[in-house]
């Protein structure tokens, strides 16, 4: 069972690559998923309250992520306090996931996940996390286009993606980069070629 990590900037095709890649055969974990569900877990909504107080609660005692956003973005430093709290919980979650499959594995296994150069997240202790990255990568004014298509405000966007990893960034880590500046059948073609390469 071959884990690797997808990850691109807003707005680059990470989540079209990860459907595409689901419709031949693998199976997607879809990470950014777990990071919201984690939050819902005992221990983790006590140590976010212990960490950031009251004030990240809904009117129902679960976290307000809009509120937890706030208290994260506020400094700096608050982002890495949140994450010393979620990211060994979504790690646990992963390790059941692939534990999970362990019994009728499939060949391929994609941590879909948008902060996988900023972090360890899925790197898991034992080894079992991803062993490859794939890199999704856009022009920045596609991603803009695309980004203001599906109606988020420009600003929004630029500012979204400046506060992102940079593309020189994730090329770093990257052992294949997926192109998309064309359009949906280019990629599904670079999807079709990068298969191979991923099970070699
Ligand atoms: P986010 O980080 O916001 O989830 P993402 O990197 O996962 O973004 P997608 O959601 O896959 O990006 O794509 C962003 C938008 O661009 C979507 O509306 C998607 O349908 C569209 N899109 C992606 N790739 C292409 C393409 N090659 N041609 C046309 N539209 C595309």
């Amino acid at each position: 069972m071959k884990v690797v990590g997808l990850c691109g900037g807003i707005g680059a095709g990470k989540s079209t690559v990860a459907r595409l890649l689901a419709e031949r055969g693998a199976v997607v974990v879809d990470v950014d998923a777990l990071g919201r569900s984690v939050l819902a877990h005992d221990e983790v909504r006590h140590a976010v309250v212990a960490e950031f107080g009251d004030g990240v609660l809904d009117a129902d005692g679960g976290i307000d992520r809009a509120a937890l956003a706030r208290e994260v973005f506020s400094c700096e430093g608050r982002l890495t306090d949140l994450e010393a709290i979620s990211h060994p919980a979504i790690d646990r979650e992963i390790a059941r996931h692939l534990e999970a499959l362990a019994s009728d594995p499939p060949d391929l296994v994609v941590l879909d996940m948008a902060v996988l150069v900023e972090s360890d997240l899925g790197k898991l202790s034992d080894g079992r996390g991803y062993t490859e990255v794939v890199v999704v990568e856009a022009h920045a004014d596609v991603r803009l286009e695309r980004l203001v298509a599906r109606g988020m405000a420009a600003d929004d966007a630029r500012a979204r993606m400046a506060a992102q990893a940079t593309d020189a960034e994730r090329r770093a880590v990257a052992d294949h980069v997926l192109v998309n500046d064309g359009d949906e059948a280019d990629l599904a073609e670079r999807v079709d070629e990068l298969i191979p390469l991923l099970m070699a």
